[in-house]
């Protein structure tokens, strides 16, 4: 194995003293164990392109949870762990950093989740899915700081190319293409050739992926800083089209990515969000479909209905001198996310100028008095006292009514007029 660099002083220059301190602790704790620990994935490449990452994920050649406990001694609160994987989690500090036993997997059939067994670095490194993200850099003893690259990673980082590390390793795992999709258009690299030969050759495999696995592949997707490059290539090469019939990637859709960032600055626009401007000109038996083809978690199934419900109204809103009331009950009860993807998405301006005036003041319209209040007043409890609340909603609504005397007023009007 390629074990000629060594990576102790970019450790020292690129992670903050305190985590560098945990990760030569983690080192000595391992060799007292006659174990070894490496530091693997993401960090190993962010180090080598100059990228901040203290995401920090640890392989032990050994027993990792073990480790972890040996690690933290009485401080055992700080460990999480997790007995089905056999990992543990230690928050040090701000940091999570993940303890993963060396691993060589196997898989019985294409999409099934693999067989693991216990095994060497070197073979943990050969089961991942591309050469960059193959690398580990040692914590132990005389490898402190040695980089372990047994798939020429840092030779594909530095011409710029994901590659894969076997020709069935989209068989195996075709979230890998989604996967390599990401990396491709995050680091502004390229699949090298044979790869994208054979991420073609393999699309239909994502036919045999879970809906929640494809789902993970998508929100990782959403949270990149410009997704919609993920998407336009995943639907030029008809990846996109095996997520899920019909969606497509236009410049209508990238536009809308553009500007939900825009609305949301400084923060990024939620996942959701994403969601919802993704499949926003999918019409809702499509979308009902995508939903139980995913099984998408009610969080997000709810709001895609929501989005075509509001979708469905806009003519409605457009409506000339439509009264904030109106406003507030044709949208009143839909996800906010929802209005705001509607917002985004509309080409109509009185559309979007109503969907604006609900998100930004009438959803929170509350009226002072309440029910109680009215029992109070002797209304009889019964369809008048829900007619009087929905009267001084909507007054407040319209500016009718700024205070609680305005309310009050309202109601004895309408006793008045009730006894008449
Ligand atoms: P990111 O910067 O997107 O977080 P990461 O490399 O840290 O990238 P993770 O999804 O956290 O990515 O996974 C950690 C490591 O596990 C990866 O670097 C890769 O080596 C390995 N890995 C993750 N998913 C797969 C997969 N589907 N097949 C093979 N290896 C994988």
């Amino acid at each position: 194995m390629n074990a000629e660099i060594n990576l102790a002083e970019k450790l020292g220059q690129k992670l903050p003293p305190q985590l560098v301190d945990f990760l030569q602790l983690a080192g000595r704790k391992a060799a007292d164990r006659r174990e070894k620990a490496y530091i693997v994935g993401g960090v190993v490449r962010d180090l080598l392109l100059g990228l901040d990452n203290y995401d920090i994920d640890l392989t032990v050649e050994g027993d990792a949870v073990a480790l972890a406990r040996y690690l933290m001694g009485s401080a055992s609160d700080r460990i999480t762990i997790h007995k089905q994987f056999n990992t543990a989690k230690i928050r040090w500090h701000d940091w999570n950093i993940d303890f993963v036993t060396a691993r060589s997997e196997t898989y019985a059939s294409p999409g099934a989740l693999p067989e693991i067994t216990p095994s060497t670095l070197e073979a943990d490194l050969k089961r991942r899915d591309f050469t960059i993200n193959a690398m580990a850099i040692g914590l132990s003893g005389k490898s402190y700081g040695m980089l372990y690259d047994p798939c020429n990673g840092k030779r594909d980082l530095a011409d710029k190319k994901i590659r894969i590390l076997h020709d069935a390793s989209f068989i195996d795992d075709s979230t890998r293409i989604w996967r390599g999709l990401r990396y491709e258009q995050r680091f502004g690299f390229e699949l090298e050739p044979h790869t994208l030969q054979l991420l073609q050759r393999d699309i239909p495999m994502l036919d045999a992926i879970s809906g929640e696995r494809i789902c993970y592949e998508i929100d990782c997707i959403f949270k990149e800083q410009y997704p919609e490059k993920v998407f336009k290539r995943a639907d030029r090469l008809g990846v996109l089209n095996r997520f899920h019939p019909g969606v497509k990637f236009d410049m209508h859709t990238e536009e809308r990515f553009s500007q939900a960032r825009e609305r949301c600055c400084p923060d990024s626009p939620s996942t959701l969000l994403y969601w919802l401007l993704l499949t926003y000109d999918l019409d809702i038996e499509t979308k009902e479909a995508m939903i139980s083809r995913l099984r998408l978690p009610k969080l997000i199934a709810q709001p895609l209905r929501d989005c075509s419900a509001v979708k469905d109204r806009l003519s409605l809103l457009a409506a000339p001198e439509i009264k904030p009331g109106e406003i507030y009950h044709l949208l009143f009860g839909y996800s906010l996310q929802a209005v705001l993807a509607n917002i985004i998405a509309t080409e109509t301006e009185e559309s979007r100028a109503a969907l604006c005036l609900y998100m930004e003041k009438l959803h929170g319209v509350k009226a002072i008095i309440t029910g109680s209040d009215l029992l109070e007043m002797g209304v009889t409890q019964g369809p008048l006292l829900k007619k009087m609340l929905d009267a001084i909603l909507d007054a407040r609504l319209n500016g009718k009514a700024s205070s609680r005397e305005d309310e009050i007023a309202i109601v004895r009007k309408m006793q008045a007029e009730g006894s008449k």
